[in-house]
């Protein structure tokens, strides 16, 4: 079904770069040349366990002290470093409904996720980051639902677009590094009866999130991860509700 769409699609709609306009012909799923694919800021020299870009030289992070000859228990995978291009595609997906950036973001992800999974267990469960139902109503979609459903089709997981709840607060893009790392345990709460939904800007349907008991390993998906507040405390959330592995994935990484 996912191949006959995407070959029919091909044929008819001959599409561009999302970064410099050159005719894609065939039309790879992700919707970047070759070159933009290869010149994006790459994060792949990051550690497993912060996601901060440089640190495979030295034998430990300097920002969390993770020492690289062992994965860490809960894996953080940023794709690229938030900056030029990776910046370009992150505020068009969070701000003008860029969901073909979505789609060049999540083919990103999708690799480095292939690499550093390599031979070991994928998460069970895909979980976005919500926006509080503010926010969401007034942009009309949710930019790390949207990552997670494109990764949820890649890699063939289930998502829970609805696992979570986020009180409405001043938007943490507007917030200082300092008020950033206050953010309230509270403002995350678990719904109680998780439903996967349709997700706007996705040309096929996510993996549904299967009934029964939540899978003892999860992903939670974000487009920035920043000072890491947000999810952390996602993270001590689903720990509580009996998920004890929690890796995080997001699309860059602000330094
Ligand atoms: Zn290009
Ligand atoms: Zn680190």
């Amino acid at each position: 079904m996912f191949s006959l769409w995407h070959h029919f699609l091909n044929v008819l709609l001959p599409d561009c770069c999302v970064l410099c306009d050159e005719v894609l012909q065939p039309r790879p799923l992700d919707l970047l040349c070759s070159h933009c694919r290869q010149t994006l800021p790459h994060n792949s020299d990051s550690c497993a366990a912060c996601a901060m870009p440089g640190q495979l030289s030295a034998p430990a992070c300097v920002y969390c002290g993770h020492h690289h000859h062992s994965p860490p228990p809960e894996l953080t995978l940023a794709a690229l470093r938030h900056e030029h291009s990776a910046r370009w595609l992150v505020h068009r997906l969070k701000f003008q409904k860029g969901f073909r950036e979505c789609e060049a973001l999540a083919g990103t992800m999708a690799a480095q996720v292939r690499r550093l999974y390599a031979g070991r267990a994928l998460p069970a469960l895909l979980v976005p980051v919500p926006l509080s139902w503010r926010n969401q109503a007034a942009r009309g979609y949710n930019q790390a639902a949207c990552l997670a459903a494109a990764l949820s089709r890649r890699l063939h997981i289930p998502l829970a677009p609805g696992l979570l709840r986020r009180q409405h607060g001043q938007a943490q893009r507007t917030l200082s590094r300092r008020a950033r790392q206050r953010l309230p345990a509270g403002t995350f709460t678990l719904a109680r009866a998780p439903a996967a939904g349709p997700i706007p800007g996705g040309l096929f349907p996510a993996v549904p999130i299967p009934a029964g008991p939540f899978p003892a390993h999860a992903a939670l998906v974000d487009d920035v991860l920043t000072t890491g507040r947000t999810t952390a405390v996602i993270r001590t959330l689903l720990h509580r509700h009996g998920v004890p592995r929690v890796d995080i994935w997001t699309a860059s990484r602000a330094v």
